[in-house]
């Protein structure tokens, strides 16, 4: 059985001016692109920041079918439209072989959710695109798995992928999801993909964020993508985890201070 070649060294892959895991790398937005004044809102308070990637979804994935699905060919335009005025890069997630037509020129960064993890067709189509893309853990997916799903993008010839940990599901309901570190510590020595923490989803809980996100760092995480608002309380999607442009602050600043002490 063919399986990844740990001895090729660590895959290396550039964000705007940062190579991942030289610098912690940052990915924030809203979980929704929601409207064109609010998005520019978030993005001009994100690049002041020196946030490196802008994230928000046109395409939603939701639990209900009667929840909002995302502003989806309209939410695209408004990332163009931000893209070109804010120059950042931008990340979006891609649900559907069908949109990658009309997506591949708005966005940088390709990600693939959680609930597509297993969509191997997906994984192949969109690693033929020769972009980086952010593979998100399948909630109930075991770590041997997830890098399975990578690897159907890596054999495309595409080794531009990193893996983000977004918490799994476990007998405890306290919190959405069970956000496992262990994962990130083991493929910070197993793999050569860089690994990235989503403590958003992988808690559900704004207050766990902070905490949660540099637990992530002190794992070995290359970077943090957190859902993150100029009015968390009025994001139209998962709201209950947003955070506020100040406590991303915050999560940047100690995020510098304990990089090297891992
Ligand atoms: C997201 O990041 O917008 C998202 C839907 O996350 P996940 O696929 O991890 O649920
Ligand atoms: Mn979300």
């Amino acid at each position: 059985q063919k399986t990844m070649d740990l001895s090729l060294g660590k895959v290396k892959i550039e964000i705007g001016n940062k190579i991942i895991s030289e610098d912690p790398v940052f990915f924030a937005g809203p979980c929704s692109v929601e409207d064109l004044d609010t998005m520019r809102n978030i993005a001009r308070n994100l690049k002041s920041l020196g946030v490196d990637i802008l994230r928000g979804g046109a395409f939603k994935p939701r639990t209900s079918p009667y929840d909002f699905q995302g502003l989806k060919g309209e939410g695209l335009e408004i990332l163009r439209v931000i893209k070109k005025e804010f120059q950042m890069v931008i990340s979006t997630e891609i649900l559907d072989v069908r949109d990658i037509e009309k997506a591949k020129d708005v966005v940088d960064i390709i990600q693939i959710g959680s609930r597509n993890m297993y969509n191997y067709v997906l994984l192949e189509e969109v690693g033929k695109l020769g972009k980086p893309v952010i593979l998100k853990r399948g909630f109930s997916a075991t770590v041997n798995e997830w890098v399975s799903a990578a690897e159907y993008i890596l054999n495309t010839g595409n080794d531009q992928v990193i893996l983000c940990e977004r918490g799994i599901r476990t007998f405890e309901t306290t919190t959405r999801n069970t956000l496992d570190l262990n994962s990130v510590a083991y493929l910070k020595k197993n793999s050569r993909l860089p690994v990235i923490v989503d403590p958003s989803h992988g808690t559900g809980v704004r207050d766990l964020v902070k905490p949660m996100a540099l637990a992530g760092i002190m794992a070995g995480a290359d970077g943090l993508l957190i859902e993150t608002h100029v009015d968390p309380d009025k994001a139209c999607s998962d709201s209950q985890q947003t955070i506020d442009i100040h406590t991303l602050e915050e999560i940047m600043h100690h995020t510098n201070e304990i990089w090297r002490l891992r």
